[in-house]
């Protein structure tokens, strides 16, 4: 790398040496980026590349996105080599990367949301080798059907005293009954409530969530190196006690329904017991969660068959609430279509003896959020969890999870609960049943590194 100047681009450079734990993945990130770069100096910016117009662009100047659509197209170009011969291929590719920069153009708030999420397209496209998502090859050869997966799953049930432990809701009928009692007499469904913003911890009456205004926030949590504080949200850094001036500021304030109780008064629950008797089937789900005016609700659902590893039902949910944050840059959800499914509806297309019902064996990553937020309680779980505990028993992010038990990287921008799904789902696949298992080049990528 010698004769290139890195202060030219500091914060790629940067937000690459925080993110990339794999040397080997950061050696050739860095290569290729200095040679492209070095290769295309002297170019001028190609009008071809020309930013396609934002109307909720907050902060990145059309100068800064015109020279980075050049930066993307010329780093995905090296996995397309028809794009330097072609003219028809290079329209085709500079057609896409106008519209991927478009795209995190209008899901980033500040600039150097905007600039970071760049770089994890960039790092997208190097990893995978160009665009496409990467799909983990199973690499078995003798075909389960459901019988055999579902009885080797229900031996591996954990206990409901094992179930609380990891968060989950375990709760009888009886207990149901008390609670939805208390709520009665206490006259809580029309009460105001004493809400804490999960953001910026003022207290605020539920009804007056925008009347105090100012929330000022991190957008996403620190994570510590060296002993300082960084923010990958704005890639501020702060020492251990010290926060850096907050990226993000809303004029309201957001809650996170902490118990049972509280998530009943925005809808009921049904219990396990209260589901349907049906198919002996295995589901995989993962739900995207935004903030409205109620608190903390579903407002994407994916439901994948183990099996066939196909989505069986993937909507966009109307919350009961009104929407006050869909958190785009995490959920992937950017709005809610008029014409979709309320809460109520969505939950008799799902809840039913042919989808989840009281024998379907769920699997999931962090479940015990994703039935909170569904409204159930379940006790046939195989969660992802179960198999990978990091550090001071802190879960393991899906992401990391995926890289390392199947060598493929996800989630460099926003989620997508269907790869999300089928991700935790293979992961499952390859620990109880030895699929997926490849060889894992462990000296690459080493579990502690993650
Ligand atoms: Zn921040
Ligand atoms: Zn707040």
């Amino acid at each position: 790398m010698i004769g290139y100047d890195h202060s030219q681009e500091p914060t790629i450079r940067e937000i690459l040496q925080t993110t990339v734990s794999n040397k080997n993945d950061l050696k050739t990130m860095a290569e290729i980026i200095t040679r492209v770069e070095m290769e295309s100096a002297t170019n001028a910016l190609d009008p071809a590349l020309k930013p396609l117009p934002c109307f909720n662009n907050k902060s990145c100047t059309f100068q800064n996105r015109y020279k980075y659509a050049n930066k993307i197209y010329n780093i995905s170009k090296e996995f397309y080599p028809k794009a330097k011969t072609n003219s028809k291929a290079a329209d085709k590719l500079k057609e896409k990367t106008r519209q991927e920069e478009l795209n995190i153009c209008k899901k980033s708030g500040n600039n150097a949301m905007y600039i970071h999420s760049v770089t994890s397209l960039i790092k997208k496209i190097i990893l995978n080798k160009g665009y496409k998502f990467q799909v983990a090859k199973n690499t078995t050869n003798a075909l389960r059907d459901v019988d055999e997966y579902y009885s080797k799953l229900l031996a591996h049930l954990p206990s409901d005293k094992s179930l609380k432990n990891y968060g989950f809701e375990i709760v009888t009928k009886v207990e149901n009954d008390k609670i939805m009692q208390e709520i009665d007499e206490e006259g809580l469904k029309d009460k105001e409530l004493d809400f804490v913003c999960a953001r910026c911890d003022t207290k605020y009456k539920s009804d007056k969530y925008s009347e105090t205004g100012d929330c000022r926030y991190h957008a996403s949590r620190p994570f510590y190196q060296f002993g300082l504080k960084k923010y990958p949200c704005c890639d501020k850094t702060a020492d251990g006690f010290d926060n850096p001036e907050f990226c993000c500021q809303n004029n309201f304030h957001v809650y996170r329904q902490q118990e049972f109780k509280e998530r009943n008064l925005i809808s009921k629950y049904i219990l396990e017991e209260e589901l349907e008797d049906g198919d002996k089937n295995i589901l995989a789900l993962d739900c995207e969660m935004g903030y409205t005016t109620k608190g903390y609700e579903m407002i994407r659902l994916t439901i994948v068959d183990f099996v066939s590893e196909r989505p069986i039902f993937d909507k966009i949910i109307k919350p009961v609430g009104e929407v006050l944050d869909l958190n785009t840059r995490f959920s992937g959800v950017s709005e809610i279509p008029p014409d979709s499914l309320t809460f109520e509806e969505a939950r008799k297309e799902y809840l039913n003896a042919k989808m989840i019902n009281k024998n379907t064996v769920i699997v999931g990553h962090g479940l015990e959020n994703d039935l909170q937020v569904m409204r159930i309680t379940h006790s046939k779980i195989i969660d992802t969890c179960f198999i990978g505990y990091g550090k001071l028993g802190r879960r393991k992010p899906l992401k990391k999870m995926t890289a390392f038990f199947l060598n493929k990287f996800i989630q460099t921008g926003e989620h997508d609960s269907a790869e999300d799904a089928i991700c935790a789902l293979q992961i499952i696949k390859r620990e109880y049943f030895n699929e997926f298992n490849f060889k894992i080049n462990t000296e690459q990528l080493k579990w502690n590194d993650l």
